[in-house]
C-alpha cells in the first residue's frame, strides 16, 4: 500500500460512455452543449465520442457532426474512442479537432466475440495496426481492456492473462492502459492487488488508468483500492450515465460528482470544480428527462464548513 496521492487525473466519458448507452439518441445540439458546459468545470480530459459503426451505434451516428460544432478550451485533452481502421480512417479526417484516441478489446474471448465479432487475438492485430498509425498522426493511445476483473458469461477473469494484454498493447506503442470493469465484477481487494501487479509487470512508462461501474455499489471503494494501490488516473461518467439502463435503475460508470466529491473530502485535488459538475449532471437530467441517481446529485455537496462566527 502506498501513500496517497496530492492528486489525480480524471477523464470524463460521459459524452461517449454514457450517451452510446442512452436508448434514445441525444440530439447532437444538446450533446455539444453539454461537452462544451462539460468542458468548462476544470476537467482536463475527455472522451467525447466514438467512431463506430452508425448502423450498429445510432446513438453516436453523429460523431463528425459534435466533433465539428464543439468549443472546447485549449488545455482540455479530447478522446475519441477508434474500433477499427475504417474508425480511424473517419477520425483522421478531423485530426486537428482531438488530441487522444482510445481502443478496445476485451480480456474475455465471449465478450470480445460478443462485442466485436472477433476473437481476442484478431481484435489485438486490429489494435497494432491502428496504434502504430495512431502514432504516425502523432495520437496519443490509451487501450481500454473491457472486462478486465470479470466477465458477465465467463466469470472470474485470469489476472495473468489481463496483465499480458496489457503488456502486448504498451509494446504495440499504447501511453495508457485502461482497465475496464465493464459490469461492475470488481471488488476492492481484487483491484488493489491488480494494479500493484500491473505496476509491477508493466513498469513506470506507461500510464495506468481505472474504469469503474457502480454496478453493484463497489465502485467508490474500487476507487480508493486503487488509489491505495498507486493509481493516479481515473474515468468516470457525469449523471453516472454509462453501462446498460436497463433493468430500469441500473448504474453505469461511476459519477464522476461522487469521484470528486469523495476526493475532495480526502484532500485528493482533481482541478474539477463540483458545483460545477454538478450543474452539468443536472443539465443531463433534463436533457434525458428521466431522474439521475448518482449520490452526490441525490444528496447535494457534502457542507462541513461552520457557519462564519458573528
Ligand atoms: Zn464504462
Amino acid at each position: 500500500m502506498t501513500a496517497l496521492p496530492a492528486s489525480v487525473e480524471i477523464r470524463e466519458v460521459g459524452p461517449r460512455d454514457g450517451f452510446q448507452n442512452e436508448p434514445e439518441t441525444i440530439a447532437t445540439a444538446d450533446k455539444v452543449a453539454l461537452i462544451d458546459r462539460l468542458a468548462r468545470t476544470g476537467v482536463k480530459r475527455m472522451e467525447i465520442t466514438s467512431f463506430v459503426r452508425p448502423d450498429v451505434v445510432p446513438q453516436l451516428a453523429d460523431a463528425e457532426e459534435v466533433l465539428a460544432a464543439i468549443d472546447v478550451p485549449d488545455d482540455v485533452a479530447l478522446s475519441v474512442l477508434i474500433p477499427n481502421d475504417r474508425g480511424l480512417d473517419r477520425a483522421l479526417r478531423q485530426r486537428d479537432r482531438f488530441d487522444e484516441i482510445a481502443v478496445f478489446l476485451s480480456a474475455s474471448e465471449t465478450h470480445n466475440q460478443r462485442n466485436v465479432n472477433r476473437s481476442v487475438e484478431e481484435s489485438l492485430a486490429t489494435l497494432d495496426r491502428v496504434i502504430a498509425r495512431a502514432h504516425g498522426a502523432r495520437l496519443r493511445v490509451e487501450a481500454i481492456i473491457a472486462t478486465s476483473f470479470g466477465c458477465p458469461y465467463e466469470g472470474r477473469v485470469d489476472r495473468e492473462r489481463v496483465l499480458a494484454l496489457a503488456f502486448h498493447l504498451m509494446h504495440a506503442g499504447a501511453h495508457e492502459i485502461g482497465f475496464g470493469d465493464t459490469t461492475g465484477m470488481a471488488n476492492p481487494v481484487q483491484v488493489g492487488e491488480h494494479f500493484a501487479a500491473a505496476r509491477a509487470v508493466l513498469g513506470d512508462g506507461v500510464q495506468l488508468t481505472a474504469h469503474f461501474h457502480n454496478t453493484r455499489g463497489q465502485g467508490m471503494a474500487n476507487v480508493l483500492a486503487a488509489l491505495q494501490a498507486g493509481c493516479t488516473s481515473f474515468e468516470s461518467s457525469f449523471g453516472e450515465l454509462g453501462g446498460c439502463p436497463v433493468p430500469p435503475g441500473a448504474t453505469g460508470n461511476i459519477a464522476s460528482e461522487d469521484l470528486v466529491s469523495m476526493l475532495h473530502e480526502m484532500g485528493i485535488e482533481t482541478g474539477i470544480d463540483l458545483d460545477a459538475m454538478l450543474e452539468a449532471a443536472g443539465e443531463v437530467w433534463r436533457v434525458l428527462g428521466r431522474p439521475l441517481h448518482s449520490h452526490t446529485l441525490v444528496a447535494g455537496p457534502v457542507d462541513w464548513h461552520p457557519p462564519a462566527e458573528g
